[in-house]
């Protein structure tokens, strides 16, 4: 049986079966016409609400053949354990998210009165961070220099005469448009929500405000957005990732975007603005990727959140805020944590790394992998990713790590698991993947050899103890963009790659097929929270049914023409299962 048959078949559970109680039918967005429930061609959503909705707090009582609960969980609260750590939906601790602090705009803030060029950029660092904890295949093509005027003092209209919108240049939109197709050719999921509602709208009378990275993927959910019935008012979450020939064609196409390439903080907020300050137009659903939209509505128009649904935010950083509100008892509509998905957590950090690391290296240092010696320091997703890969390309790969279970799981992947200090003084490549602090200190680089590339792979440039490089003794030299020669007196150089900071967000493109599975669970989050019932959902965070999850990988299988076995009815009353899903419990670790 094909996996579209069996998504079909996930698609019709009651919600009875998962529940176990007889509460009403959920929404069913998409809902299948009959004969097309027989189609092995279409798959349908499952329905939304095959979730419980009662915040389910993580399981710690394993039981193999219990039914798991198909509801949308709880998080537990970052802050908890003082703030240094949180416990994961598994059940494992993970370091705290880093805070960016908010940095609103001050509330006379004059938005016509603009930065100078060079004060634009040191203000840009301050808000830029607000988005590495999220990803996006953001490098543009077209370069914004050539044209020093500001979009807000342009006058542009797109070819219908519409001006609700703020770009660097309504011209680019063909080159844009390539760009988007290019990107649906990898966005399987997207694409076929798309098919799935022509006869339906489970968005149509939604406002939707979104604040991500606007590149030609982002273009495809808002699309994909417009073609399941939703208004898109849209602004940049980062001042650099703005793709500016995407966002052209899609104010071409009628969107109202805000946004483009190095804006100035002053810009940033404007942007955010012109999204939800309009006549005539409230929104009643967020799309937020770090928390900057979110927190900008409820500190300049709180009034608005009477109208709003729902939130939707995919960042760490994000949905620690909106725990952070929880906990103040100040958050006032429900919100849906994007980023603990399984399918984000597994797919951003692992096989989005695996792929990326090479990437980044490549296109800074043009080194050849073959025969190099690499250190990999963390061997947790981040740290198994980039090993593979350098591993697949003839490196050979060390590995530190502080925990023996992941230090074990590398030795029995292959890899020499060492000290760091053993091995610097001869490795070509390090790599921090830890998520930790001062991994790579100066005593460690002073040992290196000439030409070792150093970089980070981890959510903050913490884990290089760059500033120990700033010392009198050492001469910087800026190579490329985002690749420094550190030089010592004795003529010693290292390669310093993106000042510390993420390498593949900050030097090359992260896959598309991630971006989908990413993007694919914010459109189903946005759909279950906008049809979501009165009552369902409270004014908490909460993760996306499990079922949906699987949804959405079963939606990205027939890209591979994946064949998925099917549970016979004795198997999975053997396994204390629902054919149709949820297949795992939530304490399932994958
Ligand atoms: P993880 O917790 O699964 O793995 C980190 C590993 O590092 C753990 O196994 C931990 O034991 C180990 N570690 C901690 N301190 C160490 C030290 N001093 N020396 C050696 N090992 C140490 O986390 P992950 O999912 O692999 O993510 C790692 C980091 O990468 C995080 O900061 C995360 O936010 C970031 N991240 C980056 C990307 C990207 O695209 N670059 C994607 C996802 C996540």
């Amino acid at each position: 049986m094909s996996v579209q048959a069996v998504t079909a078949k996930m698609a019709e559970v009651e919600l009875k079966d998962v529940t176990g109680k007889d509460a009403p039918p959920a929404i069913s967005p998409l809902t299948p016409k009959a004969e097309e429930k027989k189609s092995e061609n279409n798959s349908t959503l499952p329905s939304a609400a095959a979730a419980t909705v009662e915040p389910s707090p993580v399981t710690t009582a394993p039981s193999p053949v219990k039914m798991p609960q198909a509801s949308a969980m709880k998080r537990p609260d970052p802050q908890q354990n003082g703030g240094e750590a949180f416990v994961n939906c598994d059940g494992t601790v993970a370091e705290a998210p880093r805070m960016k602090k908010i940095q609103f705009a001050d509330q006379k803030q004059e938005f016509n009165k603009r930065p100078t060029k060079i004060s634009r950029r040191s203000l840009s660092r301050s808000i830029s961070q607000s988005s590495t904890d999220s990803y996006s295949s953001a490098a543009s093509y077209t370069d914004s220099s050539d044209d020093e005027t500001s979009p807000r003092d342009k006058q542009q209209k797109n070819s219908k005469g519409n001006a609700d919108f703020c770009i660097k240049n309504i011209k680019q939109a063909d080159f844009g448009r390539r760009e988007i197709e290019i990107a649906e050719q990898e966005m399987p999921a997207l694409m076929a929500l798309r098919k799935r509602a022509q006869g339906e709208k489970p968005l149509a009378g939604a406002k939707i405000v979104g604040c991500t990275h606007i590149t030609a993927q982002t273009a495809v959910l808002m699309e994909t957005l417009s073609a399941l019935g939703a208004q898109c008012r849209w602004a940049a979450c980062n001042i650099y990732s703005t793709q500016n020939e995407v966002a052209a064609a899609l104010a071409e196409g009628g969107f109202s975007v805000f946004a483009w390439k190095g804006e100035s903080e002053d810009d940033f907020w404007w942007c955010i603005d012109r999204c939800v300050n309009v006549e005539g137009w409230q929104p009643n659903m967020i799309l937020d990727d770090g928390g900057d939209l979110t927190h900008w509505i409820y500190k300049k128009y709180p009034n608005m959140f009477k109208k709003i649904k729902g939130i939707v935010e995919e960042s760490v950083t994000g949905v620690h805020r909106l725990y952070q509100l929880s906990k103040a008892g100040k958050l006032c509509v429900p919100a849906m944590n994007v980023n603990d998905s399984v399918t984000k957590q597994k797919f951003d950090n692992l096989y989005c790394c695996r792929e990326s690391i090479l990437d980044g290296l490549k296109r800074t240092t043009d080194v050849m992998f073959g025969g190099k010696q690499v250190v990999v320091c963390g061997y947790g997703e981040v740290g198994k990713g980039c090993s593979a890969a350098l591993k697949a390309m003839g490196s050979i790969v060390y590995v530190t790590e502080i925990d023996p279970i992941c230090a074990l799981q590398a030795c029995m992947d292959g890899f020499r698991l060492v000290k760091l200090n053993e091995v610097i003084r001869q490795v070509d490549i390090v790599i921090t993947c830890t998520g930790n602090k001062n991994v790579v200190v100066r005593e460690y680089m002073d040992r290196m050899k000439n030409g070792c590339i150093v970089c980070n792979m981890g959510h903050s440039n913490t884990e290089i103890d760059v500033a120990s490089l700033r010392t009198p003794e050492l001469t910087w030299e800026r190579v490329r963009s985002q690749v420094d020669h550190v030089i010592w007196p004795d003529g010693k150089r290292i390669v310093l790659l993106a000042e510390g900071r993420l390498l593949n967000l900050s030097c090359s493109t992260v896959p598309t097929f991630v971006l989908s599975i990413t993007a694919t669970t914010q459109a189903l989050a946005l759909i279950e929270l906008y049809n979501a019932p009165e009552g369902r959902y409270k004014q908490d965070v909460y993760l996306l049914p499990k079922k949906m999850d699987e949804y959405v990988a079963s939606l990205h299988l027939p890209t591979f023409d994946a064949h998925l076995t099917e549970l016979s009815d004795e198997q999975a009353k053997y396994l204390g299962l629902n054919k149709n899903g949820p297949f795992k419990p939530n304490y399932y670790r994958y």
